[in-house]
């Protein structure tokens, strides 16, 4: 295994990473970029063992319901690199799974890959999104080509992809990219169904990054949580990037195009919901401390927003338990979530998320935006003018009302905060994505069967065992 140290010393190695216009040399002492090294090497010094046996946690295949579980308490604290490298490899695992019957190679490769990443100790981030071009037409029909990452070149040691993928979390601090199709392709579209891994630093690859790090000139105090917990997303251009043989895990095969998707999505959408338990009951606790520091807690309007908050919180947690509780087996005995209850409860987790949110800013008023700085406080000149001002009652002085505000602004009404908003909706597919895969998995016909029931035209068993379609029996009540 890794310590975080080497960890750090493992992203020296060439890659192509650019911000602002600028090519950074280090991405471990970058300003915006550090805190997120320092946040994912933290997690190597959490779990390294010095045992050359030894791997972590993330490097594990559930194959309970009580190992999914225990993964999904284990994953919340993790950073991102770290619970996308999860994710990923039983992504790989779940489609290896499904391509065993009819490509077994590819399959002996996705475990061989697994068994890999997990002796190296790296990160590995899922790069899905293509950049798409014009969105009604496939990609054979773009005016150019490499709107959808493809296969230019094939020969007997590998493939040459050309490219870009777009939004890529933690790609400029991870080692290796998860590479798969975007979406189902068709007859025609070989050249575009292409899953594979490659090393962040290949010959040909280019990472323009994005930071949600507050930039270093601000007071980190106004930015209690993005300064110490932030990301990225890269924009990656694969520019002939050669991948041999050993790490191709699709290659053409347009039937299983949609294979890798549909397995992310849902270790994705799994991770995502278990990570939303815990931001949805943050913000209850946020509202609940600002409303209980402003002497607003027993007001019926506050308690009320209070209480569809902790709904909120409460049915996205029963649909992570769902999820779990209900998991599906592979023919390898490995357990995987259920699609139906992990892609409901992320629907709703990101469709009510703004509306959650409105609470929040409602109960807590417009110092959210307009709160001094904990520096103001800080100076004999103004300090004295903010705790008076500031201070609401005895044991809620200004410097406890100032963090809270701050908190409240930085998680949801700044640039972090606007990060989250479109994150909740885009990520993991889009919520279009969640609702073709709740169609696909919810069992209509009994949803008909009830409806028809009520109409009083469903087929029912008389008394002598013969069909009728009056009469039948009442569904509720
Ligand atoms: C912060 C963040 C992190 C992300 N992290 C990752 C990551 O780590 N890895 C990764 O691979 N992706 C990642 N994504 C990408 C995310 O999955 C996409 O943003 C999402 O799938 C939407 O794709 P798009 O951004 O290209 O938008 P678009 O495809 O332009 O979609 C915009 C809207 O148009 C609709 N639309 C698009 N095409 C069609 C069509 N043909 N017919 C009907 N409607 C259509 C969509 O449903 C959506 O409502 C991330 C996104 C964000 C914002």
């Amino acid at each position: 295994m890794l310590t975080g140290d080497e960890y750090r010393e493992s992203l020296r190695d060439g890659r192509r990473v650019f911000m602002d216009g600028v090519r950074i040399e280090d991405v471990t002492v970058h300003p915006l970029l550090r805190s997120s090294v320092d946040w994912t090497a933290s997690s190597y010094d959490k779990y390294y063992d010095p045992d050359p046996e030894a791997s972590g946690p993330y490097f594990f295949i559930p194959k309970s319901i009580d190992d999914l579980r225990a993964q999904g308490e284990r994953q919340i604290d993790w950073d991102y690199p770290t619970g996308a490298t999860s994710q990923g490899l039983l992504m790989v695992l779940t489609a290896a799974s499904r391509m065993r019957a009819t490509h077994p190679v590819y399959a002996d490769r996705a475990l061989a890959y697994f068994n890999e990443s997990r002796l190296r100790d790296i990160r590995c981030v899922e790069t899905i999104t293509d950049a798409k071009g014009n969105r009604s037409l496939p990609p054979g029909k773009q005016d150019d080509p490499d709107m959808y990452l493809r296969i230019v070149e094939r020969s007997a040691d590998g493939i040459v992809i050309r490219g870009a993928k777009l939004h890529i979390t933690g790609a400029a601090i991870s080692h290796e990219m998860l590479v798969m199709p975007t979406k189902r392709m068709k007859a025609g579209e070989e050249d575009w169904s292409v899953a594979c891994a490659v090393p962040v630093n290949a010959p040909g690859v280019t990472i323009l990054t994005t930071s949600t790090a507050p930039r270093p000139d601000l007071d980190p105090s106004l930015f209690p949580y993005s300064s110490r917990y932030n990301t990225g997303e890269g924009f990656i251009v694969f520019d002939d990037v050669f991948v041999p043989n050993e790490r191709v895990f699709l290659a053409g095969e347009v039937e299983h195009s949609a294979t890798f998707a549909h397995a992310l999505g849902l270790w994705q959408r799994l991770g995502s919901i278990g990570s939303y338990v815990k931001l949805a009951d943050t913000l209850v606790g946020l509202a609940q401390l600002t409303a209980e520091a402003n002497g607003l807690e027993r007001v019926p309007h506050i308690r009320e927003k209070i209480a569809d908050m902790i709904t909120y919180a409460t049915l996205i947690r029963a649909g992570y338990e769902a999820a779990i509780q209900n998991a599906d087996y592979t023919e390898e005995g490995w357990a995987g979530p259920d699609e139906l209850f992990t892609n409901a409860a992320k629907f709703y987790a990101a469709a009510e998320f703004s509306h959650i949110v409105r609470h929040l800013h409602d109960i807590a008023g417009g110092s959210v935006l307009t709160a001094p700085s904990l520096r103001d406080l800080a100076n004999p000149e103004t300090g004295p003018y903010i705790e008076k001002y500031m201070r609401t009652m005895e044991g809620v002085d200004a410097d406890l009302r100032l963090r809270l505000f701050h908190a409240i602004r930085d998680f949801t009404a700044d640039a972090y905060g606007g990060w989250q908003h479109v994150t909740m909706i885009q990520s993991g597919g889009g919520l279009f994505a969640q609702r073709l895969v709740v169609h696909k998995h919810y069992d209509m016909d009994h949803a008909k069967e009830l409806a028809k029931h009520v109409a009083g035209i469903s087929k029912d068993e008389t008394e002598d065992g013969t069909e009728s379609i009056v009469g039948a029996r009442p569904p509720f009540g």
